[in-house]
Parts: C-alpha cells; structure tokens; sequence
C-alpha cells in the first residue's frame, strides 16, 4: 500500500492587515454581509503594496479574503485538535464537526469572507476599502481573490444547520442613544451600524430572551450598551447609552 505523503508545515506571509469598525470580537456578526453598513479597509505590506497587484481588480464588486484567526488561541499539533465545535447556530449545545463549520476554533485558523469591494485607493500604497467584513481590526490577511458569481453562487444549495439566514431582532434607541449620535459627525453611519449588529443579537448562544443585563459592543470609538426586553412576548434590543470607549 502506497503511504499518503505528509507534507512539511507551511509558513505564510500575511499581504495585509484589517482596519475595521470593529475594535473586538465580541458582538462581531458571525458572517460577512450581515451588517452591509461595517466599513473595513485592507491595507497592504510591503512588498505586496504595489499597486500592480491590484490592477484590473476595481472592476470586481466582491472579493473573497483568506485571513487567519489570529485572536483564536493557537493549535499547536494534535494533542490540542479538537474535531467537535459547537455552532452558536446550533444553541451552542450540539456538536459538529469542526470541517462541517465555520468555527474560529480549527487547524490553521484560517477564515474565508466574501466581502464587498467599494473602493480601491493607491495613492500611498494600496489600500481597499469594504463593505459587510466580519473582521476585527488588526486581522492579518493573507489572500485576496475575485468573486466570480457564475461560478460560485449557488442559491439552491444545502446548508446543513444553517439553512437560511439568522433572525433578526428589533432595535430601539433611547433619547440618550440618539442625541450622543446626533453630536457625531458620522451620526447617520454609526446609527445604521449599531442597529444592523444588534439585531443579530450578539450575546452568547445559549442566552435568550429578556433579561435584565446591561451588554455592551465596541465600534468605531464608542462602547455600545444594550438590554434586550421583551416588549409583547417578543424580544427586542434596546440601546441604553453610547458613551466614548
Ligand atoms: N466568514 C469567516 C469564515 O467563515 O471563515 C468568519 C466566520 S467566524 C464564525 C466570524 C467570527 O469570527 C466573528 O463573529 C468574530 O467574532 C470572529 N473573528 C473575526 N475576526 C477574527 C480574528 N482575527 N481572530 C479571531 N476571531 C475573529
């Protein structure tokens, strides 16, 4: 019997570093395109910072990015493998494989976000500026490719436990929540942020419904704090207070 070959472990060099609305992970949507108004840019390192390597790439809309869950803890051989994760989707409880998810916890840490491409800006290096990232600031990212939809849009596809896109909750915003908004020059963009990240309700798997804790998300330079209340049977995200972070 022929022995499957084993291949020596690769190293990577990261083309570029992640600058996003998204200070932490925590409160993060658990997949790109979620919250649209997530203003991310990539920029590049040396030597990959040559505007060259992005020609042609503006008449694209989309772009796939390989990056590395750098902030995941490290898998360093098999004795920290772990082949079962717990989905959030699935409640938290439930284990699947960690090949059948899109866990952060897996074998070099490697994650894959198809993104929107806004604009492309080479006056200094190059930098990309995007749209709907699920990337915390600081994300080392080691791949760019173009998305080609005739190839890889399939609509009709089987997406095991996670077949349709997550509910969304209402979102509220008291007095206070509006008139810090009201002083930003950026108001209008953060508002729109804020309440597309919270109606994915960010908290843990297994919390649900109402309850009484204060939550807070960072974006931008703001902390964010929200309760969720149940108003009629149905719950619903309040933001109590924006307050510098
Ligand atoms: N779309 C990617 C994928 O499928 O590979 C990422 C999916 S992963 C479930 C999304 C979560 O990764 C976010 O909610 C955020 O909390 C976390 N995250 C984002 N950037 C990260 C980083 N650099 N290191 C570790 N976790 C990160």
């Amino acid at each position: 019997m022929t022995e499957t070959p084993h291949h020596p472990p690769i190293t990577l060099s990261p083309i570029g570093v992640i600058a996003s609305d998204y200070p932490d992970k925590f409160g993060i949507p658990r997949q790109p395109g979620l919250a649209p108004a997530a203003r991310a840019s990539l920029i590049l390192v040396p030597p990959f910072d040559d505007p060259l390597a992005v020609r042609g790439l503006e008449d694209f809309s989309h772009l796939w990015l390989t990056f590395l869950f750098h902030l995941s803890p490290e898998q360093v051989g098999a004795k920290d493998w772990t082949p079962l994760v717990r989905p959030p989707r699935l409640g938290g409880n439930a284990k699947v494989g960690v090949f059948a998810s899109r866990s952060t916890h897996r074998p070099n840490r490697l994650g894959l976000s198809l993104v929107e491409l806004v604009e492309i800006d080479t006056r200094r290096g190059v930098r990309l500026m995007l749209g709907g990232a699920d990337l915390v600031s600081g994300t080392p990212v080691i791949d760019i490719k173009p998305y080609l939809p005739w190839a890889e849009a399939r609509p009709d596809a089987r997406a095991g436990f996670a077949p349709e896109a997550p509910l969304k909750l209402p979102v509220a915003f008291s007095d206070a929540a509006m008139t810090a908004l009201a002083k930003r020059p950026d108001g209008d963009s953060l508002h729109e942020l804020i309440q597309q990240v919270l109606a994915q309700d960010p908290r843990p798997a297994y919390r649900q419904g109402a309850e009484a804790r204060l939550y807070g998300v960072r974006l931008r330079d703001v902390d964010v704090r929200f309760q969720v209340v149940a108003a009629d049977a149905v719950a619903r995200i309040e933001v109590v207070e924006i307050v510098a972070a």
